[in-house]
């Protein structure tokens, strides 16, 4: 039986894994794959791994020592994986979809309750505190909201929008067609929307995409939603305008510098990121620690399709989700031998 070193496995990873991958030997590990635990995998024929992992070439280099063909990440996004070290030595495979319901759910929440001040009144009740003083909101029906990405989960989180008659926004670098809603340049999407969500991937290009410059054309009151990754957003730039006004609250998923904390308890440690410090002081932000994929479809889509990864790659088949150094924008195809080889290299 092959054997597959899990890395940054949780309670709610292990179950789908063990009731649908009997055909393997998973060797479950605690700690986020990196340079310093690379090693844990010896002895296994391929490993997977999470968002929060740092898949550096010198991770990836230990990892071809003990002669790992396979990295299946169990995640869509793969802007922790340094593509360039891993190609022709390591094939990476990874979960497109699993349920872009679950993100799009989340985002739907964290604008509810950033807007309703849900958090606040839940902490207030229970105190017995009926006040409503400070917890006025605004209706969603009516108001414009800027969707920066609509693949699957910009998408899916759109209809959602609809359904509560907001007028919609979007902006993308590919704009899909006949989908019912206009595409703005994005200064125009910055100009004109009462809410902004964050549905795009982390590239080069989206890095800070919310920057100073970008709060700066903004509408004042504002709403920032963010579930997709913490570096769109200029974290500094988010807290000057959450403090002068523009922004009038924040829901978010995700954050920079969130790889050392988010998934763990760090409630008995003091924190050192006084950023993070900061957004959490905040009433007008609301901070999830990187859950809006956290549904029983969406774990149990996971481990399905990574279980089809591991068996596609050992039965030497075509790997219908690979991804690599030249394909991974979903354009570039030159050079990836995909389209012949069914396989990147
Ligand atoms: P997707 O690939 O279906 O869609 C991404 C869209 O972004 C595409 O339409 C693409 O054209 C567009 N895009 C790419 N570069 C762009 C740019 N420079 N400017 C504007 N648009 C650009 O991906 P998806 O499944 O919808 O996922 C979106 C993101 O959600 C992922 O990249 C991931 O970071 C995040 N995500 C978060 C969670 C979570 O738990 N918080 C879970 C899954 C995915």
């Amino acid at each position: 039986m092959k054997k597959i070193a899990v890395f940054d496995t949780k309670p709610y990873d292990k179950e789908w894994f063990e009731k649908l991958g009997d055909h393997y030997t998973f060797k479950f590990i605690e700690s986020k794959l990196n340079k310093d635990t690379a090693g844990l995998a010896k002895g296994c024929q391929g490993v997977c791994a999470f968002v929060n992992d740092e898949i550096c070439k010198e991770t990836i280099e230990q990892l071809e020592e003990l002669g790992i063909p396979l990295i299946a990440m169990r995640c869509a996004g793969y802007s922790n994986v340094d593509f360039k070290a891993a190609y022709g030595k390591i094939h990476v495979v990874r979960v497109p979809v699993y349920s872009p319901h679950a993100v799009a759910e989340h985002t739907m929440a964290l604008l509810l309750a950033v807007n309703r001040k849900i958090h606040k009144a839940y902490n207030r009740t229970r105190d017995f505190n009926f006040s409503l003083n400070g917890l006025t909101g605004m209706d969603l029906y009516g108001k414009t909201i800027g969707i920066i990405g609509t693949g699957k989960i910009g998408q899916t989180f759109i209809e959602i929008c609809k359904g509560f008659g907001m007028r919609i926004l979007a902006y993308d670098l590919y704009p899909a067609k006949n989908l019912g809603y206009e595409y703005v340049d994005l200064d125009t999407l910055f100009r004109e929307s009462d809410v902004i969500s964050l549905h795009c991937p982390l590239t080069e290009q989206t890095k800070h995409i919310l920057s100073r410059e970008a709060f700066h054309k903004m509408k004042k009151g504002v709403y920032i939603i963010n579930t997709s990754r913490g570096t769109l957003i200029e974290t500094e730039a988010l807290l000057e305008a959450l403090n002068n006004g523009t922004v009038a609250g924040a829901g978010l998923d995700v954050y920079e510098e969130e790889a050392e904390y988010f998934f763990e308890d760090m409630s008995g440690v003091i924190m050192k990121d006084d950023m993070l410090s900061l957004l959490v002081s905040k009433p007008n932000v609301l901070l999830t620690s990187h859950q809006a994929f956290l549904t029983n479809e969406a774990l149990e889509n996971i481990a399905r399709v990574t279980i089809q990864n591991l068996d596609e790659f050992f039965e030497e088949k075509a790997l219908t989700n690979e991804v690599c150094y030249h394909c991974q924008t979903g354009k570039i195809m030159e050079n990836c031998r995909k389209n012949e080889k069914g396989r990147c290299f």
